[in-house]
């Protein structure tokens, strides 16, 4: 089996991924990391550290989110000089999607250290794969913009034939839907909340037919919405279900 290759001395950037929710998704190497690191970034040091308590890891944390990153970057990017061991983390799931850590990445990457990713769980990827939607096929949009563009992108992603995959808020996703009728028309999708947690939960279905589910039930937490793109469309029924 080919060997990690974490030991080889000098200054590190580990990306590590941590739960979106369940504490037992996270894995055995993340866990190594996040104590033997000698610095452990996070997006909020109190969510964080309450992650290390669970796991009686006692490390030291140094917040690095997206207000501070621009004053962070040169004092981690001496750190990784010194030879530091950094592991970056941010709330949930996997730093860089929909969270703070590109920028510190291009910046490790011009300074020479190397960057080496941790994967583990992500939303996005999580919602795909029970979805039931394809996922030979698809592209992450993250969140929609709310006002400038909004309008454009979403006119843009009805032409898209793979799956798309957007993070939403619980108290937006009524608007969004609203939106993706008016641009996609009756489109197929899925809503996939609180993925990990007690109250996990799917609804899927045709926009128009969610979107009067919503108007009898408020929905709460944290939300992936998927779309059918439109080589679903010319799927036949048993294709979708084969
Ligand atoms: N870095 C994270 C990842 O890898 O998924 C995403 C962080 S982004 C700031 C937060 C958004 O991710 C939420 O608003 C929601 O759209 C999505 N999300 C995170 N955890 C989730 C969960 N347990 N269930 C559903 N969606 C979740």
């Amino acid at each position: 089996m080919a060997q990690p290759n974490d030991s080889a001395p000098g200054g590190r950037l580990y990306i590590v991924s941590t739960p979106i929710g369940n504490l037992e998704d996270i894995t055995l190497r993340a866990l190594r990391i996040l104590k033997e690191a000698d610095l452990v970034c996070a997006e909020d040091t109190r969510v964080t550290g309450r992650l290390l308590a669970h796991y009686q890891i006692k490390n030291t944390l140094l917040s690095y989110h997206s207000y501070n990153e621009a004053a962070r970057i040169p004092q981690i990017l001496n750190y990784l000089k010194e030879g530091r061991q950094i592991a970056l983390v941010s709330d949930a799931g996997t730093p860089g999607i929909s969270d703070p850590a590109h920028k510190l990445v291009k910046a490790a990457i011009a300074a020479g250290a190397p960057v080496e990713p941790l994967p583990g769980p992500t939303a996005s990827i999580a919602a795909l794969v029970a979805s039931g939607l394809p996922t030979d096929r698809f592209v992450f949009e993250g969140f929609l913009p709310r006002k400038k563009g909004r309008q454009t992108r979403l006119k843009f992603l009805s032409e898209e034939p793979g799956t798309i995959i957007l993070y939403e808020s619980a108290p937006r996703i009524q608007k969004t839907i609203e939106d993706i009728v008016k641009n996609f028309g009756n489109r197929y999708i899925v809503i996939s909340r609180e993925l990990t947690k007690k109250f996990e939960e799917f609804i899927r279905g045709d926009a128009g037919e969610v979107l009067q589910t919503l108007k009898t039930r408020s929905l709460k937490g944290e939300i992936v919405l998927l779309i059918a793109g439109t080589e679903y469309r010319h799927l036949t029924p048993l294709q979708r279900e084969s």
